[in-house]
């Protein structure tokens, strides 16, 4: 079973300064550091195992971090 949550981190690489702070704090470890331009960057590495429990981007201290609407598998009774 998938954790798939509603909401995905989507992180700013020009605000992200690889601290480290969201991937200390995600509970299901999807996150992690990676290289890119000589800099870390924070990555979400499985879009799955994330719960949008937006932890990360509370803890970000720079704001990097956005929680964006996963495409929804269903439409919603509003939406409809
Ligand atoms: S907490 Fe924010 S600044 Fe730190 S690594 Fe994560 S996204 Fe980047
Ligand atoms: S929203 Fe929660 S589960 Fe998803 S990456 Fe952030 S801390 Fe981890």
């Amino acid at each position: 079973m998938q954790a798939r949550g509603l909401a995905l981190p989507v992180i700013d690489p020009g605000r992200c300064t690889g601290c480290g702070w969201c991937v200390a704090v995600c509970p299901p470890h999807v996150l992690s550091l990676h290289p890119r331009g000589g800099v870390k960057i924070s990555t979400l590495d499985d879009a799955d195992g994330c719960t949008g429990c937006a932890l990360c981007a509370v803890r970000c201290p720079f704001d990097a971090i956005a929680m964006v609407r996963r495409e929804k598998r269903s439409p919603l009774p509003d939406e409809v």
